[in-house]
């Protein structure tokens, strides 16, 4: 999974949807997971639907 930084405006939906895999950091940046646990997909994908910049991109292996 990545977000591209200059499209993310730091609203803090994806966290909302998804915070064991975002999380907003002290400094108010953006962190979250490179590497989406298998279990975790579907939480990966509603948050790329929430992200109203569509900065979220899920690039599933298969
Ligand atoms: S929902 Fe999108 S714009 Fe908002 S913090 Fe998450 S990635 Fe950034």
């Amino acid at each position: 999974m990545s977000v591209d930084n200059d499209r993310c405006r730091r609203y803090g939906i994806c966290v909302a949807e998804a915070p064991t895999l975002f999380r907003m950091s002290t400094d108010g940046g953006l962190r979250y997971l490179r590497s989406v646990p298998a279990t975790e997909i579907e939480q990966a994908k509603a948050a790329v639907r929430s992200c109203p910049m569509l900065a979220i991109a899920l690039n599933e292996r298969r």
